[in-house]
């Protein structure tokens, strides 16, 4: 098997403000549209990775915004959701899409068994144990952590409109999504979309959150909003207040 990445390649997890003095911890899971060089395009063409297909566009500018206002550490993966989905389980149909909404990704048609290991062992596990560790960290030192997972949408998904603006998602804990619930005023704030738990779409808050006993919410910005390094600066600040509202 040969490596996917390249020695002068970086890790797949990038912390920032690691020793931050807030509760919160930012994860960004679909931060970049990087992938590996073993990976060249997968077949795509460069302008295809500029769409929302590869990565959250703008949330890593929000997420390193609200950072530095809260003091707040956070992860951010170095590469693109089509090399692997680290908020996807190995097992789940999306880890490694053969299709993302309606792009035929070349590259992940077909991969062997060992291929799709080799995406696991290269990608998703050394991002999810620097989560771990930092949270192991965080814990010998009695740190209060609230985990939020940093994302953004697209307005328009498989030719469908959506008037939703900011979604606040959750599985069994409700509580952080309940009090930013009027955060927001005059953009169209919702709980559970577009997506929710049911669609298999939190699995860091799973592992991270739920299974630690720690609160958690992922939080879902429409990706037209923050475009622009401007709005990113605009919405980091306005989350900056919400949160600091309610933790
Ligand atoms: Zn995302």
């Amino acid at each position: 098997m040969t490596d996917l990445l390249a020695p002068d390649e970086a890790p797949p997890a990038l912390i920032i403000n690691e020793m931050g003095t807030s509760p919160l911890v930012l994860i960004c899971e679909h931060a970049s549209n990087r992938l590996p060089k073993s990976m060249g395009t997968l077949g795509l063409k460069r302008e295809d990775l500029d769409r929302h297909i590869a990565y959250d566009i703008g949330a890593e500018g929000v997420s390193r915004h609200l950072s530095n206002l809260l003091d707040c550490a956070l992860v951010l993966n170095r590469y693109s959701r089509l090399a692997y989905d680290c908020n996807r389980s190995p097992e789940h149909a999306g880890a490694m899409p053969e299709v993302s909404e309606v792009f035929e990704i070349p590259g992940n048609k077909g991969l062997s068994p060992s291929e799709k290991l080799a995406r696991v062992n290269g990608i998703y596990h050394p991002f999810h144990l620097a989560i771990g560790q930092l949270l192991d960290q965080r814990a010998v030192h009695k740190r209060r952590t609230i985990i939020v997972t940093m994302h953004s949408f697209t307005p328009v998904f498989k030719g469908i409109a959506r008037t939703v603006e900011v979604g606040l998602l959750f599985d069994q804990d409700e509580s952080l999504a309940k009090k930013l619930e009027h955060s927001f005023p005059g953009f169209d704030t919702r709980m559970n979309e577009p997506y929710s738990a049911k669609d298999g779409v939190m699995h860091t808050t799973a592992i991270h959150g739920a299974a630690r006993g720690l609160p958690s919410l992922m939080l879902e910005i429409r990706n037209d909003l923050i475009t622009k390094e401007d709005d990113q600066r605009a919405w980091g600040e306005r989350l900056a207040a919400a949160f600091k509202g309610v933790t």
